[in-house]
């Protein structure tokens, strides 16, 4: 009757899918498909933010839609 030392479900999980645990090589990522998949959301989302016409300004100023990985899932 011994307790265990060091328990793996201590280990973060994806920050993406958030199913697999991180993987050390693709962290905070599980696997290099998530870590793909996530630099692909940044390069097409903030960046395009900032080069988009005065339109969307208004579209982020009143609140804008939740993306992806949000929680609620
Ligand atoms: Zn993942």
């Amino acid at each position: 009757m011994s307790k265990p030392a060091t328990p793996d479900q201590k280990k973060p999980l994806c920050a993406r899918c958030r199913k697999q645990t991180v993987a050390a090589e693709y962290r905070p990522f599980c696997s290099k498909r998530c870590a793909d998949a996530d630099l692909g959301h940044w390069l097409t989302g903030s960046y395009v933010i900032a080069g988009r016409p005065s339109e969307d300004a208004e579209e982020a100023a009143s609140g804008r839609p939740a993306e992806d990985d949000t929680e609620s899932h």
